[in-house]
């Protein structure tokens, strides 16, 4: 038998992988865990750049992973939140549909909702204006379960929980390198570490398909990166709204759509839309990783998605490259806004996975070899679902041992 260091290595320090380590922990104390994750401090990719909002399950197709997990994470976030002193809000929130061929859609998510277990009032325009009086549209719904927190707090917090029982969680450690051997898993770390462990959970976001091939697993996806942008309400205008307004999703993609989200500092944000980033860690138009890009351009599956969705990726586009487009969009809801209340606020990207026949993986995406659990897609509203993908994740790969 291989000596090892530890039981469970896992890969990525943002919410879902330092959700893995406490759960492991919780569920099997005296396991040996080591968290590697390649940055200075958690949460400095997805988990660090969202809504923040803790979502309520009620998009979601009942039975699926999302749905099961979201609507259960939620009321776990806000517990957990409550228990640690971490900064969050129930604030509720409106769907709002501003066009008639809305209508049908809203209508549906009324039904969805309730599938899901989840309370939602229809409104008129005129219920709608007792919660947000600035904002316009022909119905709407309300759910009242949906909030806001920090979530970089949260995966800060869990990897205190995680080191206070006993799990050793390593910053600057990027995984370079992983070899196979029957009884243990062996990662090299960008400065020359070597680590042995009897098992392996890949947490890595936006790099999981590549870290899925170090380990010689074909992940049968890639992720293809899509940035989301935001703006922030000049300070002077932020009392245009009130909560969180959101628009009735376009049922062919997986993003919701530019959303108004007043956060818990107060400020609001309005974003984030859906662009190609040029890099997988690619904040702003300008970085560009010419490998990744050629990547991701000799991948069959993003062409198809290119092909099926033009239309509304060139509008995406637009609202991208000019302030005034991206203003005419958010005035559907806001019809007070000028250019000149939007401030640029710092960008996320999503890592999404999309099957080489251009399928947007819409679900939550876990996948295993022996020793290994690969979280393969993991997007909104992973952050909300956290803490019960941690408890399925730690559960599979304690099996594995
Ligand atoms: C714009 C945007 C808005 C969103 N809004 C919401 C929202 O309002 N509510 C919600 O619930 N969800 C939201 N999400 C989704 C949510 O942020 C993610 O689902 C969640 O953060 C995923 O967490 P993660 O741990 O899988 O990924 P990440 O936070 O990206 O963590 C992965 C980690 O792995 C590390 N890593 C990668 N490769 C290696 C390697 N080789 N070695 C070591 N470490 C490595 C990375 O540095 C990173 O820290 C949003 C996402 C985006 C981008």
């Amino acid at each position: 038998m291989t000596a090892v260091d530890c039981d469970v290595l896992v890969i990525g320090g943002g919410i879902v992988g330092l959700s893995t380590a406490y759960a492991i922990t919780r569920a099997a104390p005296g396991t040996r865990v080591t968290v590697l994750e390649k940055e200075a401090g958690p949460a400095r990719h997805q988990t660090g750049r969202n809504s923040g909002v803790i979502h309520s399950g009620i998009y979601y197709r009942p039975g699926s992973l999302k749905a099961r997990f979201a609507v259960r994470g939620a009321a776990e976030m806000v517990k957990f939140c409550a228990e640690y002193g971490i900064a969050h809000e129930v604030t509720g929130k409106l769907i709002v549909a501003t066009e008639r061929s809305e209508l049908p859609r809203l209508h549906a998510l009324v039904q969805r909702g309730r599938e899901n277990g989840i309370p939602v009032r229809e409104l008129g325009p005129a219920q709608m204006a007792e919660y947000e009086p600035w904002v316009r549209g022909l119905a709407a719904i309300h759910v009242g379960t949906t909030g806001v927190c920090d979530f970089g707090a949260v995966a800060a917090q869990l990897a205190r929980l995680a080191r206070d029982a006993g799990a050793s969680v390593r910053y600057g450690a990027g995984v370079t390198r992983i070899g196979r051997r029957p009884t243990a898993v062996a990662v090299r770390t960008a400065d020359g570490t070597v680590l042995r462990a009897r098992a392996l959970v890949n947490c890595a976001g936006l790099q999981c398909d590549r870290v899925a091939r170090l380990a010689g697993d074909d992940p049968g996806m890639r992720i293809v990166p899509f940035r989301g942008e935001y703006f922030e309400l000049a300070p002077s205008r932020t009392s245009l709204v009130g909560g969180l307004v959101y628009p009735v999703p376009d049922p062919a993609f997986p993003f919701l759509g530019v959303h108004l989200t007043r956060g818990i500092d107060g400020g609001v944000h309005i974003g984030p839309n859906a662009v190609p980033a040029l890099a997988r860690e690619g904040y702003a138009w300008r970085t560009v990783r010419p490998r990744e890009l050629a990547g991701t351009l000799a991948y069959p599956g993003a062409w198809r998605i290119a092909r099926r969705h033009w239309r509304y990726g060139a509008g995406e586009l637009r609202r991208s490259l000019s302030k005034r487009a991206f203003t005419d969009a958010v005035r559907r809801l806001l019809p007070d806004v000028t250019p000149d209340d939007l401030i640029p606020a710092p960008a996320g990207v999503r890592a999404q996975a999309v099957l080489p026949d251009g399928t947007l993986v819409d679900d939550f995406l876990i996948s295993q070899s022996p020793r290994v659990v690969h979280v393969l897609n993991a997007p909104s509203p992973a952050a909300t679902a956290s803490l019960p993908i941690g408890r399925e994740v730690a559960r599979r790969v304690l099996e594995a041992l």
